[in-house]
């Protein structure tokens, strides 16, 4: 199974995507916003730094996320096919994550990029909950991505809520944050024939199929995962 890089606008379906992969496939999920959640909810100092440049839309630096991933890299992901959701969000994090991953010998990597139309996103993002505890991400527009009893994580029973950047206007700076950034990212995967685009529009089953014959799935084993 090929290691997987997801680019994508927030909210375009990247989490569901990988609890998907991670319930079926074993995957390692690592989000660098989740992480950085961590680090704000644990109330440290850096949590404090981080939280003035999230709860803007702003990026953190280079040098801290850069030095996050590495050490999850070579720890508790080493030896496991993982996803990387969130990173790399600059064209020197691409550049440092190829030195990480020569390091360790890792070259069987894809970068996905999910493909969602402004209007849609920022509807999918005020519909958003999350779980606290797991992490697990709901929507309660969508039938398919709701919880299954109000405001409780269907995995873990915390009582989900919303992430304080989930709204309109900050929304809209993460958007523009994220165009600026990608399109150099993207340039630098294609060149590297590593960029596969996926329509995240599509209905949920339709995109897991698809990722699973570019990972190599349907080859590999035969069979899927249960949707
Ligand atoms: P996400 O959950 O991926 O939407 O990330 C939430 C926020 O965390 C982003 O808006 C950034 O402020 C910060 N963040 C996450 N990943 C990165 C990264 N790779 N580089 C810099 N900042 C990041």
């Amino acid at each position: 199974m090929k290691n997987i890089i997801f680019l994508a606008p927030p909210a375009a379906g990247k989490g569901t995507i990988s609890d998907y992969l991670v319930k079926n496939y074993h995957y390692e999920h690592l989000s660098t916003g989740d992480l950085l959640r961590s680090e704000v909810a644990s109330g440290s100092a850096l949590g404090r730094e981080i939280n003035d440049l999230i709860s803007v839309g702003k990026l953190v630096s280079d040098e801290l996320i850069i030095q996050l991933v590495s050490s999850k890299l070579e720890g508790e992901l080493k030896n496991k096919p993982f996803i990387l959701d969130g990173f790399p969000r600059t064209l020197n994090q691409a550049q440092k994550l190829d030195e990480m991953l020569n390091n360790l010998h890792i070259d069987d990597v894809v970068v996905v990029y999910l493909d969602v139309s402004l209007d849609i996103l920022l509807k999918r993002v005020l519909g958003r909950v999350v779980c606290p505890d797991c992490k697990r991400s709901y929507n309660l527009d969508n039938p398919l991505l709701k919880p299954q009893v109000d405001n409780i994580c269907d995995r873990c029973g915390a009582i989900l809520e919303r992430r304080a950047d989930d709204n309109e206007e900050i929304f809209k700076e993460r958007y523009q944050t994220f165009l600026l950034s990608t399109k150099q990212i993207m340039q630098y995967y294609d060149d590297k024939k590593l960029l596969v685009k996926v329509d995240g529009t599509k209905e949920l089953n339709l995109i897991y199929d698809e990722i699973e014959s570019i990972i190599g799935i349907s080859t590999l084993t035969g069979k899927r995962g249960e949707k």
